[in-house]
Order: structure tokens, then sequence, then C-alpha cells
């Protein structure tokens, strides 16, 4: 059984970027620039959108934080989103969400220009994505398929179920695996919660990813020799052991599917560190004008 080491793997990515970065402003380039707007005090919110400016700062890049009131209108939100498109030294921006209810999140994200668009939830991004068009692939879907490539998994002719179907990370890597592309050609299953019997489905994966938002849900006994398993969930459960009082646990069991894998992503060290990555990579390409040329 291997480990896929989220933490390892991002910090190599993290190096190739900074050296890239580095040959950009020694031949006197503009240096990529990424925006991320937060709105209100939410600390989940805080705590990505922290740990994504320090990892521009830590590949060299120039880095903004939009900060605002959790009682900002839509229409100001719709002002800053648009300044952001106009801005030419943004390179790409993120919106973090969730946004505070009365804010309509669709009306938002459709705002934002989608050549700049490095979280990659524009629908023309989605679009391009599942037409196999050069486009901005979502975070965590982008970091899985590199979590694959770099590790040498094949993907061909493989069987993949997914489990849940949400925008930002079931339906894109099930789309995304099941193109005709280098790490792609598997037979795809998307599964949720209106699935009958989804650990019969489980057990035919050879490929299986987890996402889902409940704590260590997939069993040892739902999976089968050999798996490889991407667990993308990141949940808190409590723990009177730890300082905090809690620890973060993925969507599969650890302990029943670890013995039982191939390879496997822990939780925490794995797909949460690649997600961060990834707009780093998307807005590298962003400044690189590589997808929208
Ligand atoms: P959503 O809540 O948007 O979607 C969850 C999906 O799981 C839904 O499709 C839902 O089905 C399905 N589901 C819920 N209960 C069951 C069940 N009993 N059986 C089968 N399917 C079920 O979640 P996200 O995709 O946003 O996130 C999933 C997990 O991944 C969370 O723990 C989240 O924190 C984590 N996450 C981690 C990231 C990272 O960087 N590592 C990034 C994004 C998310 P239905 O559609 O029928 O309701």
């Amino acid at each position: 059984m291997t480990i896929i080491d989220g933490k390892q793997l991002s910090e190599t990515i993290k190096l190739e970027i900074a050296q890239e970065v580095a040959a950009i402003k020694a031949a006197g380039g503009k240096i990529p620039h990424l925006a991320a707007v937060l709105v209100g005090e939410n600390p989940a919110s805080q705590a990505y959108v922290g740990s994504k400016v320090r990892s521009c700062e830590q590949v060299g890049f120039q880095s903004t934080l939009v900060k605002r009131d959790a009682s900002i209108s839509e229409q100001e939100l719709l002002s800053i989103v648009d300044e952001l498109n106009q801005d030419p030294s943004v390179d790409g921006f993120i919106v973090q969400l969730p946004l505070p209810g009365h804010i309509d999140e669709n009306k938002v994200i459709l705002a934002i220009d989608p050549r700049k668009d490095v979280d990659g939830f524009h629908p023309v991004n989605f679009g391009r994505m599942a037409q196999g068009m050069p486009s901005f692939v979502s975070a965590t879907p982008y970091g899985i398929l590199q979590m694959l490539e770099r590790y040498n998994i094949p993907t061909d002719g493989k069987h993949c179920v997914v489990v849940g179907r949400s925008n930002i990370v079931g339906t894109p890597i099930s789309i995304l695996l099941s193109r005709k592309a280098k790490v792609g050609n598997c037979t795809v299953t998307l599964t949720h919660s209106r699935t009958k019997d989804l650990p019969a489905e489980t057990r035919r994966a050879d490929i299986l990813i987890a996402a889902i938002g409940i704590p260590e849900f997939v069993k040892g006994d739902w999976v089968k020799e050999g798996v490889v398993v991407i667990d993308v969930g990141i949940n808190r459960i409590e723990d009177p052991a730890s300082k905090k009082g809690y620890r973060l646990v993925g969507d599969v069991d650890f302990e029943q599917v670890a013995p039982k894998s191939s390879y496997i992503t822990p939780v925490p060290g794995g797909v949460g560190l690649m997600t961060v990555t990834s707009l780093l990579m998307n807005t590298l390409k962003a400044a690189k004008k590589e997808i929208y040329p």
C-alpha cells in the first residue's frame, strides 16, 4: 500500500512554480498576480484564503486580499468583481464561497470573467472542460488529476466510482476521468444519496473517489483488494485527546480501507493541500495566457 503524499507532491509542484516565477522575473516579465475576495468572518473561509495567500507568497506570486464585511450588498460585491475583471495587473481571482445568504452565488460566479476564473467555477470553463477544450479546471479535481498522473497510476480502461455529485468535486472529476485524455479513459460510475446499494457499486471500483462530507463513511468491506482511494472529505470529529478538541478525518474509514488499497490519500495531508497548489497552477496558466491566448 502506498500513501499518496499530498504534502510532498504540493511542495514539489510549488517548487516548480517558484522556479518558473523566478525565470519570468529574471527575464523582466510580469509576476503572476492572484486576488482573493473574502466576505464575512467564516473561520473556515478565513483559513482557506489565508493559506492561499501564504502559498502565493511562497512561490513568489503577487497576491491581493480584498476583505469585506458580511453586510456588503450583492451590487457592491458585483462591482468589486467588475473592477478585478478590468484590472490588467490581476491575472486571476477567486471569490471565496460560501457567501452570505442575501447574495446570489451564481450571479457572482457568472460575473467573473472566464479568463480570470482560476477557480474554474464559471459555466464557460466548466463547459470547455466537459468538451475537452482548454479550460481552468476547478482546483480539487485538478489536484486529483495531478495525484494520479504524478504517482503514475494507470487510469486507462479502469472502473472509477465517484461518490458525491457536487459541482465542485464529484461531477467535474467524473467528467474528467471519462474523457479521452492522458489521465482519463476510465469507465465512470457517479453515485449519490439516491444510489441503491452503494457498497455494491463501490466494491466494483478500481479507483474510488469519495466526496461526500460524512466522516469515515466508506468502510473496509465496501472496497475490493488493490483499490486506489482518493479521499476528498475533510470532516471534523470530536477528539478530547487533541489540544483543539477535534481532529480531521476523511470520508473514508482509513484504518479499515488502507490495508486493502494499493494507493490511498490520507486526511489531512492528501487532496486538501493539492487544492491550493492547483489554484497556483491555474494562476500561472492565467498569467501566461495559456488557456485564453
Ligand atoms: P456536497 O455537500 O456539495 O456534496 C455531497 C455529495 O455527497 C452529494 O452529491 C450527496 O448526494 C452525496 N451524499 C450525501 N450523503 C450521501 C450518502 N449517504 N450516500 C451517497 N452519497 C451521499 O459536498 P462537496 O463535494 O462540496 O464536499 C464533499 C466533501 O469534500 C466535504 O467533506 C468537503 O469538506 C470536502 N471538500 C474537500 C476539498 C478539498 O480540498 N480536499 C474541496 C471541496 C470539498 P446528493 O447530491 O444526492 O445530495
